[in-house]
Order: structure tokens, then sequence, then C-alpha cells
């Protein structure tokens, strides 16, 4: 991650230590993704055994932990970092 955005030169870090909090966002969506994919295995396939369950929660889990690590910095950004979208950069070139 580059210490500042490349089109606006938004520091991605306002202080150190600042994605602590990312943590818990991110352990937020993958308790969600646990729950869906539990729930979907359990409707799906009626019941199987738990390695069933396990395995289903862990692959789908790792393959959204890139989408889960980006989003939940971007929350915390917007959340706690004070960033604001602005789409007059957006168009910039
Ligand atoms: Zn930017």
């Amino acid at each position: 991650m580059p210490p500042a955005c490349p089109v606006c030169g938004q520091a991605y870090e306002p202080e150190p230590g600042f994605y602590w909090g990312a943590m818990y966002i991110s352990f937020a969506f993958s308790t969600g993704i646990m729950l869906v994919v539990g729930l979907a295995v359990y409707y799906l396939l009626g019941d199987p055994d738990t390695w069933v369950y396990t395995s289903a929660v862990a692959i789908v889990a790792l393959l959204f932990t890139p989408l889960s690590l980006r989003y939940s910095r971007t929350l915390m950004l917007y959340l706690f970092g004070g960033v604001r979208y602005d789409k007059r950069y957006a168009t910039r070139q």
C-alpha cells in the first residue's frame, strides 16, 4: 500500500497504527461470510458432516480475504479517518 493516493495525495495512514481498528471490521466481515456460508451449506446440502462446513467456510473466507482487507481499510478511512469521496478527482488524469 503506497503512503498516499497517487491521484489526490490523501495520506493512507493518518497516524501510526491507524488500521488496528480495521481488523475488527474485517472480523465482522469474516463472521458474516462464515454465517452465510454455514447457513447455505446447511440448507443446500442438508446438514452434511462437519468437515464440509469447515472446508466450505475456509475456502470462501480465503477467497474473500483480499476484498475484506481492502473494504475494511476503506471503511476505517471513511468512518474514522475523515476521508470523503470527491468525484472531481475521479475524472482528473
Ligand atoms: Zn485519492
